[in-house]
């Protein structure tokens, strides 16, 4: 029987959809059968007729939900779906499983096999056709730039006309990871002069060679995986004391700062909002429902401050970029079903190096390291000791038997 992938209508204000009807075609071709639900693309602008013709059977939610060999979805699916899924049946998605733990355990209850890209080992150069979050943080800085010049009073280039000059103007990108080297790059097409900020001492090569100033500070955190570490009471201190001044000159803040399953840090405190000049535009890309990176940032509003600047919430920039978006979400979420398909079935090896991180739960137990450390579960494999160490261990009991004897 084959194996069967079905994509669902996204919550209300998600316009991304998991599988585009390129990539459905291309699964068929593969002999997946695929289940679209009526409507599911209609807000990335692929309407049903498109999915048919790429070779899908647009049907309804419950039928979809049922067929499903694996949903993919692009964020976490409602209540209705979670019930109505049985034993063995797959998720794939952006499912917060290190921010929403009931939900994980839910999962794993019902013995659903749920695979969340934020957990997926982006180091691992196998998994860089399967990540969701670079794709999408790309997609993020891209519009978050265009959103920022749409909002700014003035122009971004310089202008030299009959009727006088016009300065460029100065745009900040705070956090130069995927998103902000992205945003980088447009603002600086677009001619606005740039300058970079990460407390990641290695972004400072891509900053500068997209031909942006980067900002030196005097805060270093390198975390594990090439991340950023969380940073301790007094190094956040120092850094939103050095980035107030930076912020008060410039006229666009585009902010992307975040460390992995944490509240993103807070770099723009309020007393550096209340000095900022009028007409400033202050872009959050981190705000969600667990914060942002900018005081008084609310999740899905504008908010203009008492002194004329204004603070717009951008966590779902890539849900406005909705074609776009899909489109890579859905290249990503085939490579996933291509990589765990074994003999026309979908296997999911809990050993290996990149699905068993991407899987949160496989047949109730929980399985990502990740997971498990959120959960405060023991490993799964606690890692062995390396020879020298065990030498060095056996050695010190030796001595102690040793030294009990006398
Ligand atoms: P992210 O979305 O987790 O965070 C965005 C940026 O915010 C990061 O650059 C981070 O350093 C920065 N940040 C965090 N706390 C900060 C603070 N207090 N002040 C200032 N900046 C802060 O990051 P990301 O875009 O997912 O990328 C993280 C790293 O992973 C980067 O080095 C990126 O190049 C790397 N990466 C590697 C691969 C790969 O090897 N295939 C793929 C994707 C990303």
């Amino acid at each position: 029987m084959a194996i069967t992938i079905s994509a669902l209508k996204e919550a209300p204000g998600e316009n991304r959809v998991a599988l585009s009807p390129d990539v459905v075609g291309k699964l068929v071709k593969q002999d997946y059968q695929v289940f679209i639900e009526k409507g599911a693309g209609d807000r990335a602008f692929y309407q049903d007729t498109v999915y048919t013709d790429a070779g899908a059977q647009v049907v309804d939610r419950n039928t979809a939900i049922e067929k499903a060999s694996l949903i993919a979805t692009v964020g976490q699916p409602g209540a209705d779906v979670v019930d109505h899924m049985q034993a063995g049946q797959a998720l794939l998605g952006l499912l917060a499983p290190l921010t929403d733990l009931e939900f994980v355990k839910k999962l794993a209850a019902k013995k659903i096999n749920a695979l969340a890209f934020e957990l997926l080992p982006r180091t691992v150069s196998r998994a860089q056709t399967m990540d969701v979050l670079s794709s999408q943080s790309s997609v993020a800085g891209y519009k978050a730039a265009l959103l920022a010049a749409d909002r700014f009073s003035r122009y971004l280039p310089m202008m030299i006309t009959a009727a006088g000059t016009a300065k460029p103007a100065k745009v900040l990108v705070l956090g130069t990871g995927v998103a902000g080297l992205q945003a980088i790059g447009t603002a600086n097409r677009l001619g606005a002069m740039v300058s970079g900020y990460d407390i990641r001492p290695a972004s400072r090569g891509e900053v500068e060679s997209l031909g942006a100033k980067f900002l030196t500070t005097s805060v270093s955190a390198t975390g594990e995986g090439g991340y950023a570490r969380v940073l301790t009471k007094e190094e956040t201190a120092k850094q939103q004391a050095e980035l107030a001044g930076f912020i008060a000159e410039n006229d666009v803040i585009i902010t992307t700062a975040q460390v992995p399953g944490r509240r993103p840090p807070l770099l723009v405190t309020q007393e550096s909002v209340d000095q900022a000049k009028a007409g400033t535009i202050f872009i959050d890309l981190a705000a969600s429902a667990l914060g942002g990176n900018v005081a008084g940032s609310k999740e899905g509003e504008t908010v203009t401050t008492k002194n004329g600047a204004q603070i717009i919430a951008a966590g779902d920039m890539a849900s406005q970029l909705p074609a776009s978006a899909s489109d890579m979400f859905a290249k990503n979420v085939q490579a996933v079903i291509t990589d765990i398909t074994k003999d026309g079935e979908l296997t999911f090896d809990v050993d290996d190096e990149v699905v068993g991180e991407l899987l949160a739960t496989y047949q109730g137990e929980f399985i990502s390291s990740r997971v498990r450390s959120a959960m405060k579960l023991p490993d799964r494999h606690p890692a062995e000791p390396a020879a020298d160490e065990t030498a060095a261990t056996t050695d010190a009991t030796e001595a102690t038997k040793t030294k009990g004897a006398d």
